[in-house]
């Protein structure tokens, strides 16, 4: 598939789904990547490992040449976004910007790896859960290609990237997130906001492991990760859409979906977003209200068995932790042992999330 966006200015986008892999009830379905056809034209994202010559294929339809393009810019470092860039800057010497965070994360640092196994991952994949199995037949060449790649850092917004259109660091989802913002009109979101489903947050206690390499520039986890942390980005994002009403968000999953468009109003969306982590909130101290709970047992009780086959119940670990992590800063549980929760009987979340500034 290919689609052509045309701006009320006349600014061209063409979208530029690729094929991602996943499946079961996780499935985010294609990536959506983008060439914005600016004054100095420059593509958004790369799709999956293996996805940069189906990539360059569907450019080639669109009548847009690699050599046209200024740069490649990543939303941010999820392997379904940045996996394709290997073979894509091999093919075009393509520069590449992404936020510094990325430029940092995707390097080696044998001696601060956290598993002797992990000692030649990026430090993006060192809390990787995936078997070793799946990593040495998928992963190498990603990782080797990602320690070598030279990146030009952009950040919020001081810098913009042509007339009129500025990045801003968006964090939460994960710790480099960049939305693209076109002028008035349009912005391309990533990661940041999906319709039909919740991006997962990340935890602050990511921030242990790659602290060593981060904490020079980011000296605090709650700058660039958690649930809260993410919750101010959408934020952030509404005023946008508050401001802009018509803004066209071009996210990168399920923007075409089951066979029809997902159109999404930024202030709405992100509404919906608030609400559901509300609602998760609100579910997970329900569960711990009735005696002490480890996060296991509030896994099992609160998603269907369905969801938790396989590298499943690592996210549902991970957003009933986000979750959690939030809800202890708040007072409303308290972490008695590790990742162990009894409740206090309050329900300040509601609040918190509903009011949160950015
Ligand atoms: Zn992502
Ligand atoms: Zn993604």
């Amino acid at each position: 598939m290919l689609v052509r966006f045309r701006l009320p200015s006349g600014l061209d986008i063409f979208g530029l789904p690729t094929q991602n892999f996943y499946s079961g009830n996780w499935d985010l379905g294609p990536t959506w990547n983008y060439a914005v056809m600016a004054d100095t034209p420059f593509l958004v994202d790369t799709g999956r490992c293996g996805q940069g010559r189906n990539l360059l294929k569907a450019m080639d339809t669109a009548g847009v040449k690699p050599s046209d393009l200024g740069f490649v810019l990543i939303s941010h470092g999820h392997e379904d976004h940045d996996g394709g860039l290997a073979e894509l800057v091999a093919m075009t010497s393509l520069k590449v910007r992404a936020h510094c965070i990325y430029d940092l994360l995707i390097r080696q640092y044998p001696d601060l790896a956290p598993a002797d196994f992990k000692r030649h991952f990026p430090a993006k994949c060192w809390h990787c859960f995936m078997p070793e199995s799946f990593y040495t037949d998928n992963c190498l060449e990603y990782h080797r290609m990602l320690e070598h790649l030279e990146v030009e850092a952009v950040g919020n917004g001081t810098k913009s990237l042509c007339a009129d259109i500025v990045t801003c660091h968006l964090p939460g989802h994960s710790p480099d997130c960049l939305a693209v913002i076109l002028g008035e009109e349009a912005v391309i979101v990533g990661d940041i906001l999906l319709p039909q489903i919740s991006p997962w947050p990340t935890r602050l206690e990511m921030y242990g492991e790659i602290a060593g390499v981060l904490s020079p520039m980011f000296p605090e986890a709650s700058e660039i990760l958690g649930l809260q942390r993410y919750l101010r980005s959408l934020r952030q994002l509404r005023s946008l859409g508050v401001a802009h009403p018509d803004m066209k968000v071009l996210p990168a999953h399920r923007f075409y979906y089951d066979g029809g468009w997902n159109v999404v109003d930024l202030t709405k969306r992100i509404d919906e977003l608030f609400e559901h982590h509300v609602q998760r909130c609100a579910a997970i101290v329900d569960i711990v209200s009735k005696g002490h709970r480890t996060v296991e047992e509030i896994v099992r009780t609160h998603f269907e068995s369905a969801l938790l086959r396989g590298p499943g119940k690592h996210m549902a670990i991970n957003e009933i932790l986000s979750h959690c992590e939030l809800l202890v800063d708040q007072g409303d549980l308290f972490e008695t042992g590790f990742h162990e929760y009894e409740a206090s009987g309050t329900d300040r979340f509601r609040t918190l999330i509903t009011t949160l500034e950015h």
